[in-house]
């Protein structure tokens, strides 16, 4: 009994942070914003990552609720949070198997870290992460001793560097990584194009759901969608109709076998010659 209360103590944190973009984002529920300040905490000031259980998720969340059927409940509201921020790019989930069941770890792509580069410290700032200044007590419990953001900056004006070490480059806009060392993989890419308002990336999408290349980075799907770029605005006239016969084409030649050799200008030769 008396363990049990000293763990329910322990996973309450003292201070939430959570980033203003996931906040006011339309996209999100209120749930998700503490689901994503508890993995921020977790990942951040307290374990170095977020290796959490939707259930341990959970208890943080709802720290009041002692009832183990009820939890469950709450650990489902979680794993919707945890696909919400995914999906709006939030969150990174990382797994240890292919069928995805195993979770390793969660890592919170909105980042409240600023500069990496000592230098930019002034003196002031120096005094500031001291930990032993009480009135800082809320920022001297990150690891990172040179936090000289103020919350109240936009995102946009942030320097933030790439969390890859030995990587000298910027942070993509609200992620962690630069654009080399941010995974991005084919379905993430899919979703991405398809809620693009540019026509075009639309089709670059579709093209890459049906030949499914195998990128891994944010980079090589930049060089993909440069490659493509083209090919994929010279498709822009047709209509869906005629785009889902070109794709559909293209997808059993794959599958029969008598397509091989092929690309996106193969895609305009179809819908044009199927006009004619
Ligand atoms: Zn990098």
């Amino acid at each position: 009994m008396q363990k049990e209360k000293t763990t329910q103590m322990t996973i309450i944190p003292d201070f939430l942070i959570i980033p203003g973009q996931v906040i006011f984002s339309p996209k999100l529920q209120p749930l998700d914003h503490k689901v994503y300040g508890v993995i921020y905490w977790l990942h951040s000031l307290k374990d170095g990552r977020c290796s959490a259980s939707n259930i341990y998720l959970a208890r943080v969340c709802f720290p009041c609720e002692k009832d183990n059927e009820k939890l469950k409940t709450k650990a489902r509201s979680v794993q919707n949070s945890l696909t919400r921020l995914e999906n709006n790019g939030f969150i990174q989930r990382i797994f240890r198997d292919k069928a995805k069941k195993m979770r390793g770890e969660i890592l919170p792509l909105v980042s409240y870290r600023v500069s990496l580069n000592d230098d930019t410290v002034s003196s002031n700032n120096d005094t500031k992460v001291s930990s032993n200044d009480d009135q800082i007590s809320n920022i001297s419990i990150s690891k990172s001793k040179d936090i000289v953001a103020s919350a109240t900056s936009p995102i946009s004006n942030y320097k933030n560097p790439c969390f890859k070490d030995g990587c000298k480059k910027e942070a993509m806009r609200g992620k962690r990584f630069c654009s080399e060392h941010q995974l991005m993989n084919l379905a993430q890419f899919v979703t991405w194009c398809k809620e693009s308002n540019q026509k075009h990336i639309e089709i670059i999408g579709e093209w890459a759901e049906t030949v499914k290349p195998n990128f891994k980075t944010v980079a090589q799907w930049q060089a993909y969608i440069n490659r493509n770029l083209r090919p994929a605005k010279a498709l822009i006239p047709f209509d869906r109709e005629q785009l889902e016969a070109g794709f559909e084409r293209i997808e059993k030649g794959i599958k029969e076998g008598w397509l091989t050799e092929y690309s996106m200008e193969t895609l305009f030769k179809f819908i044009t010659n199927a006009n004619k």
